[in-house]
């Protein structure tokens, strides 16, 4: 059976205040995919060639998706968001079918960003069929003369995340193609801090909430933790009084206490 679904095409409303932290990604990402687009004419001048392709790489819930949908957001282009996986198919030629018709809709509706996660499961794929070449490594030749084929376009990026960057195909990272590494990786405690105030401030919080204190007590959080800390907060602070409710501290460390850290391993700070 075929895995695929129409691509969604949308325009995030992601600013880049909705991502805590991250600042020099945030600067790497306007240089590299807004930048070429706004200012053509001064880099066609200067001989300067954006990059082709974006891979962000950095442990899970560390914001890759959200930083790529703020960018896209920010410098006004079309989304379209697939998943490695969700390319295979079953039937031969499906899935190479799959990337040439995601292509043209960015094509299509250009200025737009393609934006592939999990990238890391297509070379993962090895599966081989009756002609010894695997579906992963059709999907990756696809996707390679797709790219080649924007050569000479800067109103279609490419921008791909992993979070297992030595899985990756070493033949997508030559020049060309995805030269441009970014690392996304744990948030220190003032990153933490950042997070914390992005989700509270849309959150009715008492006012001894410090986003300060609580940055502390989040050693090894990811983003993506922290979100969670704060929903539970938040319904924790809903099951006490069903009117009214106000996060308080007390929630939050509650909410903490509660929580596991997922990047112990990757921790900085
Ligand atoms: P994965 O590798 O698992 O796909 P990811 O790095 O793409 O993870 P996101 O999907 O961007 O992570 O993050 C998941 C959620 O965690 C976001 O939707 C957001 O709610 C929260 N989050 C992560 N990082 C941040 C951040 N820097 N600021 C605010 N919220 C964040």
């Amino acid at each position: 059976p075929s895995a695929m679904r129409e691509v969604i095409l949308e325009i995030p409303k992601i600013s880049w205040e909705d991502v805590g932290g991250q600042k020099e990604v945030k600067m790497q990402l306007k240089e590299a995919v807004e930048w070429p687009q706004k200012y053509q004419d001064s880099f066609r001048s200067l001989g300067i060639l954006p990059p082709k392709g974006v891979l962000m790489f950095g442990p899970p819930g560390c914001s890759k998706t959200l930083l790529a949908r703020a960018v896209a957001s920010e410098a006004g282009l079309n989304f379209l968001a697939v998943k490695g996986p969700e390319l295979f198919s079953m039937w031969v030629g499906e899935s190479e079918k799959a990337v040439r018709s995601l292509f043209a809709k960015a094509t299509a509706n250009a200025p737009s960003i393609i934006f592939f996660d999990e990238i890391d499961s297509l070379a993962s794929i090895r599966g081989k069929e009756s002609d010894g070449v695997s579906v992963g490594d059709r999907v990756i030749s696809q996707l390679l003369v797709e790219m080649d084929g924007l050569q000479k376009r800067v109103d279609v990026t490419v921008i791909a995340a992993t979070n297992r960057p030595d899985n990756i195909d070493p033949a997508l990272l030559r020049p060309g193609r995805f030269d441009r590494l970014l690392y996304v990786g744990p948030p220190n405690v003032v990153d933490r801090e950042d997070i914390f105030r992005v989700h509270l401030c849309k959150m009715p919080c008492s006012i001894d909430v410090s986003p300060k204190e609580l940055a502390l007590c989040t050693e090894g959080c990811s983003g993506a933790d922290i979100f969670q800390i704060c929903r539970e907060a938040a319904l924790a602070a809903l099951e006490e009084t069903f009117d009214a409710s106000c996060i308080s501290m007390k929630h939050l460390e509650h909410a903490i206490s509660r929580a596991q850290p997922s990047l112990v391993q990757f921790d900085q700070t």
